[in-house]
């Protein structure tokens, strides 16, 4: 297996960590604790992904920061003093 490949999933499952916002493995897939021969063999083929929760999990955290960071820059522009005013 190419080591690029393995980096590039190693890489995936940590990100997974950050975007999970938690230390939790799952049973299967990318974000499984430990990878064994069959999981290599998928890593190989390109099929080591997130399962569906943890893609939901993933949209779900994504966007209600993303609402957060669109409803502070709305705020912010609206406190702001108006150029037009003139
Ligand atoms: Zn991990």
């Amino acid at each position: 297996m190419p080591a690029s490949l393995l980096l590039g999933d190693a890489l995936a499952h940590e990100i997974g960590h950050v975007l999970l916002g938690g230390t939790d493995h799952a049973p299967g897939g990318i974000m499984k604790a430990r990878w064994g021969k069959a999981d290599f063999q998928d890593a190989a083929m390109g099929l080591l992904a997130f399962n569906s929760s943890e893609r939901t999990a993933i949209w779900e955290r994504l966007s209600v920061q993303s609402a957060g960071r669109v409803k502070k820059k709305l705020r912010q522009e609206l406190e702001a003093p108006q150029d037009d005013a003139r």
